[in-house]
């Protein structure tokens, strides 16, 4: 790996994206290595709320022979008023092998990179990025079509908020897909990068999309005024069956989740056996972690 840490899509180069993806789906295929990080510690380290994410590397991590301290703000001293610096500095001194990082805050992983002696992996900050996310996205992406060579990906959603939309715009491009965007204009961003399309229209924004992925609306990073009625945003913006099958062709749906049923994703699509990979996304989260831990780590 080039890099020493994974913060960001952006900080990644060329080789090295190829060389995680190339590792994750070696993993995928059932290559094991128990033994590869005996000895190692790896903190897990959850500032902000997490399901998928934070089991998932905990889980890489020990399939891999890594031991796993997991951390989690509610239940530490931070609740008796220790700051995070304070509480940084006092988990590095400990020191641990590697440190996976979630935090609400913009940028917090990169700062905690800055001092730490060993390699630190964004599980997420704030609306900037969720690295891994998108690398398994990518994946699950290419074992069900072949290639992203041309693959028309559509992300839905609260775009302004999210760093799934962010990481994925960073990294789906670079590995050939043609990206668009479907948000209402309150939650399309500013800026787009170059050639990711902004539509605030569902249909005209789906028509000829192979891969439909919906957002959740992030309620946790907005005023409670503009959290919009569940039921007209469905009619606006959420994904039916009848509206994936006038996308296009075999489209296929993907959610990073948690999923807001009957909000941004109707049940019929979520749990269709034939359209939905969101569970093959989830499962593709270990091998992604397991390939991010496995390069960073040995390097
Ligand atoms: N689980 C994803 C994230 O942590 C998406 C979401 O929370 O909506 O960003």
């Amino acid at each position: 790996m080039d890099a020493r840490h994974l913060l960001d899509i952006e900080s990644l180069s060329d080789a090295d994206v190829t060389a995680l993806l190339a590792r994750a789906q070696e993993y995928a295929d059932g290559r094991t290595a128990p033994d590869l990080l005996r000895g190692t510690i790896v903190f897990s380290l959850f500032f902000e709320n997490s399901t998928r994410t934070a089991t998932s590397f905990e889980t890489a991590a020990k399939r891999l022979g890594a031991q796993v301290v997991a951390w989690a703000r509610t239940a530490s001293s931070m609740a008796k008023g220790e700051s995070f610096g304070d509480t940084i500095a006092t988990l590095l001194a400990m020191g641990p092998d590697a440190i996976v990082l979630r935090h609400d805050e913009h940028g917090a992983p990169g700062w905690v990179a800055a001092q730490a002696p060993c390699p630190v992996i964004n599980g997420g900050d704030a609306c900037r990025a969720h690295p891994t996310q998108a690398l398994l996205d990518a994946l699950t992406l290419r074992q069900h079509f072949g290639s992203l060579e041309g693959l028309e990906v559509v992300i839905c959603g609260d775009i302004a908020h999210s760093r799934v939309a962010r990481s994925n715009m960073a990294l789906l491009p670079r590995l050939g897909a043609r990206v668009r965007v479907i948000a209402p204009p309150n939650f399309m961003p500013q800026a787009l990068p170059d050639g990711v399309q902004g539509h605030t229209d569902m249909d005209a924004g789906l028509a000829g999309a192979q891969a439909v992925m919906m957002l959740r609306i992030q309620r946790e990073r907005m005023d409670a005024a503009d959290i919009p009625d569940a039921a007209a945003y469905h009619a606006g913006w959420g994904l039916t069956p009848e509206r994936l099958e006038r996308a296009g062709l075999g489209a296929v749906a993907l959610h990073p989740g948690p999923m807001n049923r009957g909000v941004e994703i109707a049940d019929a699509v979520a749990d269709d056996p034939e359209r939905s990979l969101i569970l093959r996304q989830v499962a593709n989260g270990i091998p992604v972690r397991m390939a991010v831990l496995d390069l960073l780590l040995r390097a």
